[in-house]
């Protein structure tokens, strides 16, 4: 099949979160398994810089708000792509430095209805006409908020592709206001309220759940809990009156960037038979580069907690706040956590840091680096996400040995299997799971957890089970073509 995928984050020309990761692994993985994908995205000035080259394949003129935009579309070159990519270019709108869809001080963009309405005519314009070398897709595959007016405006053609719609998260909402819609000119039979509107306001996310021929999402767990009121953010009445075309599809990881035998940022790559030697040289490593005056052999031997993500509250950020004084008291774990965010947890966790910097440490940034070697030196992750659509952070830990505490819901529901005796048994325990995203859960899933660690046969056990998992694009590719086909 012919399949044009659309996405306003790739890694690694830009990510902020999970978007970015899939967006690079399932074209590639379709592309592995036969299908011709092409792969369209904005050209942030970021991207441009990153690419190896740029060649101008097509121009469109497009009706932005209150006036026209003059866009191209290159075709560009990356030594990480085996696919072919296409970039969307209009410099007043893209070109910009940072983050795709806030400003330096952490507001969206103004015009970010704007931005992403031209970019959907932009794709519009591809799947209909087809490229300039005559290929035409047989399905759109749009991915999130930003994209979400490419099913609507698709659906106004009677010869087009067929849309697929991926929810990657229901919190983002593209929400907009309906003036903005009609300065947007967007197709005024499409606003009602089984279609573009929401209260009043226009949302990007549900034109997309409406109009697409499928939706997915990217775990059966959180394609059942987005159709209940707690998890709905407000869609939920449509997301079941859509049900029947939703679908969720677990997430996996890119084993070419993510596989402990053969990453680059560890000190000594390591299977699971080499575990605990990998392991080790890593946690040295870490300790080295954030704690290089304290006891390190002390260090060495006590159990690593790590955490790597956004600081947030849809990460629980703030049950881990709340127990981390009582953790530090009653055991010997060290910690060390990554990551940016809100202000008030980036700087609560500082101020921890600050008052631990034994048994914490602590980096307010991104670092796709230091990422990979906290997944190889903890010997813990923590994740206790209020709600989790996938997750790609426990799978890495479960890919690197690292068993995962983790609260019960979405992706992490349909990943991780809590140990106990039974699970232990038939080969299945590979973390912990707790039910209430509460701080008093978390601590005691977390005791339980250290508790474990000292226990080394079960401890070996629960880290093979773990890293012996198939979580590979090539399965979860296949169940994308299905669905394709379908
Ligand atoms: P989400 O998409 O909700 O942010 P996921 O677990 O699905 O969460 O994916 C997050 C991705 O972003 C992972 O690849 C993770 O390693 C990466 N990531 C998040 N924060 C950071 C950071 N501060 N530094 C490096 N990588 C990060």
């Amino acid at each position: 099949m012919n399949v044009l995928f659309v996405s306003s984050e790739i890694y690694p020309l830009n990510k902020t979160g999970g978007l970015g990761d899939v967006a690079y692994s399932l074209p590639h993985a379709l592309s592995e398994v036969g299908q011709d994908v092409r792969i369209l995205m904005p050209a942030y000035r970021s991207v441009i810089e990153k690419v190896d080259s740029l060649c101008p394949v097509g121009r469109f003129d497009l009706i932005g708000q209150h006036q026209r935009h003059s866009v191209r579309v290159f075709q560009a070159t990356h030594s990480e792509f085996n696919v072919r990519l296409y970039l969307v270019d209009c410099q007043p709108l893209y070109d910009r430095p940072g983050n795709p869809y806030l400003q330096p001080g952490g507001q969206d963009w103004p015009d970010n209805a704007e931005r992403f309405t031209v970019f959907a005519r932009a794709a519009e314009q591809i799947a209909i006409h087809g490229c300039d070398d005559g290929w035409q897709p047989d399905i759109v595959h749009c991915n999130d908020w930003q994209c979400g007016l490419i099913p609507a405006l698709l659906s106004t053609h009677t010869r087009r592709p067929r849309s697929v719609f991926t929810i990657h998260n229901l919190a983002y909402g593209g929400h907009f206001s309906a003036a903005d819609y009609h300065a947007l000119q967007l197709p005024p039979a499409l606003w009602h309220m089984e279609g573009a509107e929401f209260h009043g306001g226009f949302s990007m996310l549900k034109c997309g759940i409406v109009f697409a021929d499928a939706v997915t999402t990217v775990s059966p767990t959180y394609a059942r809990e987005i159709c209940t009121p707690e998890h709905g953010w407000g869609m939920d009445g449509v997301l079941r009156a859509h049900q029947h075309k939703l679908y969720g599809i677990l997430n996996g990881i890119d084993e070419r960037h993510w596989d402990p035998a053969q990453d680059p940022a560890l000190p000594l790559p390591y299977t699971v038979e080499t575990v605990d030697a990998g392991k080790r040289a890593a946690k040295q490593a870490l300790l080295q580069h954030f704690q290089p005056d304290i006891d390190q052999a002390d260090a060495l031997d006590r159990p690593l907690v790590g955490l790597v993500g956004r600081l947030v509250m849809q990460k629980g950020i703030d049950l881990i706040i709340d127990v981390l004084p009582n953790i530090l008291a009653t055991s010997e774990a060290h910690f060390v956590f990554l990551g940016t965010g809100d202000h008030q947890w980036e700087q609560r966790l500082t101020a921890l840091a600050k008052r631990h910097p034994q048994r914490i440490m602590l980096e307010v940034g991104f670092s796709e680096n230091r990422a990979h070697l906290i997944e190889a030196s903890a010997d813990l992750f923590l994740m206790p996400s209020r709600f989790e659509p996938c997750g790609l952070n426990q799978l890495y830990s479960l890919r690197y040995g690292t068993p995962p505490v983790v609260h019960n819901t979405g992706g992490l529901a349909d990943t991780v299997v809590h140990t106990t005796p039974a699970t232990l048994a038939n080969a299945t325990a590979n973390g912990f799971v707790f039910d209430t995203p509460t701080p008093a859960a978390l601590a005691t899933c977390l005791a339980s957890a250290l508790e474990a660690f000292a226990d080394k046969s079960r401890w070996s056990r629960l880290i093979t089970h773990g890293m012996s998992l198939d979580l590979g694009w090539n399965g979860r590719a296949l169940q994308y073509l299905e669905r394709y086909h379908h």
